[in-house]
């Protein structure tokens, strides 16, 4: 038996209908993500998108007003490239999302509303693997996710929920974890990369402050590359990975 066969990705299990996609930022779930998602959509799947913040403080030269409307609506397009039309926004402020019971609650009561049998959310560990430090956002929203994941199925945890007509949801089976410097699982890139890049490219004016390269070379050659380096961990096709988390 070689390391390489040990270190293996498997495939995401695919038997659930619907799923709930749980994330700090705008254009968290286009950093690879989204080739799944389209993947999953296209076989009929119900796919929605919960966004903690609008991503108001992600752009130097635009304040927080203007830019977290330009961000949602970037958002949103985004989402519809991949057959995602429900997107939600929890209105935490970007930047300084804290993780604790207000987060925990907001996600659980998503959760509840949307009775997802998978969950997924972005990297909640310190790093991405290797040195690069992760963002408090992501951390607090993935760590928040994961237990949320358990508190949606609970009545007495949120018992506001419940006066509020949404009953606990135990069918949460799985919650995987994209970013993760640590992935168990992954998912066929191929069918859904052209429209990933797509998807990654309506966050226009994000980009276009981001980077001085053209946005569509520059997110051609990100999806490209990551999703090629994921695939030679999972037969040699372009893959998203996943780290996966059972309940
Ligand atoms: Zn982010």
């Amino acid at each position: 038996m070689t390391e390489d066969k040990i270190t293996d990705l498997l495939p995401l299990p695919d038997d659930w209908r619907r799923a709930l996609a749980v994330v700090a930022h705008p254009d968290d779930l286009e950093y690879g993500c989204s080739a799944a998602v389209a993947a999953w959509t296209d076989a009929g799947r119900e796919v929605a998108y919960v966004l903690a913040s609008r991503g108001e403080a992600g752009i130097d030269t635009l304040p927080p007003a203007a830019c977290g409307p330009l961000r949602e609506r970037e958002q949103r397009a985004s989402a519809a490239v991949v057959g995602v039309g429900t997107v939600e926004f929890l209105g935490h402020r970007d930047g300084v999302i804290e993780y604790g019971p207000a987060l925990r609650r907001d996600i659980a009561a998503a959760i509840r509303r949307h009775r997802p049998e998978l969950v997924v959310t972005l990297n909640h560990r310190d790093t991405w693997g290797g040195v690069v430090w992760n963002t408090p956002d992501h951390v607090a929203v993935g760590r928040a996710t994961l237990d949320a994941a358990a508190d949606a199925g609970n009545r007495w945890i949120f018992p506001e929920l419940i006066e509020q007509g949404l009953e606990p949801w135990n069918g949460v089976r799985w919650v995987a974890v994209a970013g993760s410097g640590n992935p168990t699982h992954a998912v066929d890139a191929a069918p859904g990369l052209e429209r990933a890049v797509r998807s990654l490219l309506e966050h226009r004016a994000y980009l276009e402050a981001l980077t001085d390269q053209d946005p569509e070379t520059y997110v051609r050659d990100f999806l490209t590359e990551t999703t090629t380096a994921t695939g030679k961990r999972f037969g040699g096709r372009p893959a998203v990975s996943f780290e996966l988390f059972g309940r």
